[in-house]
C-alpha cells in the first residue's frame, strides 16, 4: 500500500519536520510531484508526476529505486550491534545531514545510547 500526503511544492520541509520513513510511504506536491517521503521535497528525489503518468508506474519507480535500502544493506550500519533496533534511523534526516541514504544517522551516538538505556532499565 503506497500512503499519499500532499504538501505545496515550494514547502519549506526539513528532516526534523517528520520521523516518517522516507522509505514507507510517498508524499506528493499540490503539482503532483512524488517524492519519497514529507522531509524528502527535493528536486533530485522526485519520483514523477502523477497529472502525467499512473500512481503505480512512481510506486514502481520508488520501489526500484528505494525497495534494496534496508538496513543490511547500508554499508555504514550492517555491521553495528543496534541495527535491528535502530534499522539507521530516520533517512530523511541522515540525507539532509550528509547528502546519502546509506549513511550513518548523524544522530547515532545518541540513538545507541537510548536503546542501551531502555535495555538497561528493562525488568529481567
Ligand atoms: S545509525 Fe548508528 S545505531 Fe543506527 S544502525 Fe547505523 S550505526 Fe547502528
Amino acid at each position: 500500500m503506497v500512503r499519499l500526503g500532499v504538501l505545496p511544492d515550494n514547502a519549506q520541509t526539513t528532516a526534523s519536520a517528520t520521523n516518517a520513513s522516507p522509505l514507507s510511504g510517498a508524499n506528493r506536491s499540490l503539482h503532483g510531484t512524488v517524492y519519497p517521503c514529507a522531509a524528502l521535497h527535493r528536486s533530485e528525489l522526485a519520483l514523477g508526476n502523477i497529472g502525467r503518468e499512473p500512481l503505480a508506474a512512481i510506486h514502481e519507480r520508488s520501489r526500484k529505486t528505494y525497495g534494496r535500502l534496508t538496513i543490511d544493506d547500508q554499508e555504514d550500519c550492517r555491521d553495528c550491534d543496534f541495527r535491528h533496533f535502530c534499522a539507521g534511523g530516520c533517512r530523511a534526516i541522515t540525507y539532509a545531514a550528509t547528502g546519502r541514504f546509506e549513511s550513518r544517522a548523524p544522530n547515532c551516538q545518541a540513538i545507541q545510547d537510548r536503546i542501551i538505556n531502555a535495555l538497561t532499565q528493562m525488568p529481567v
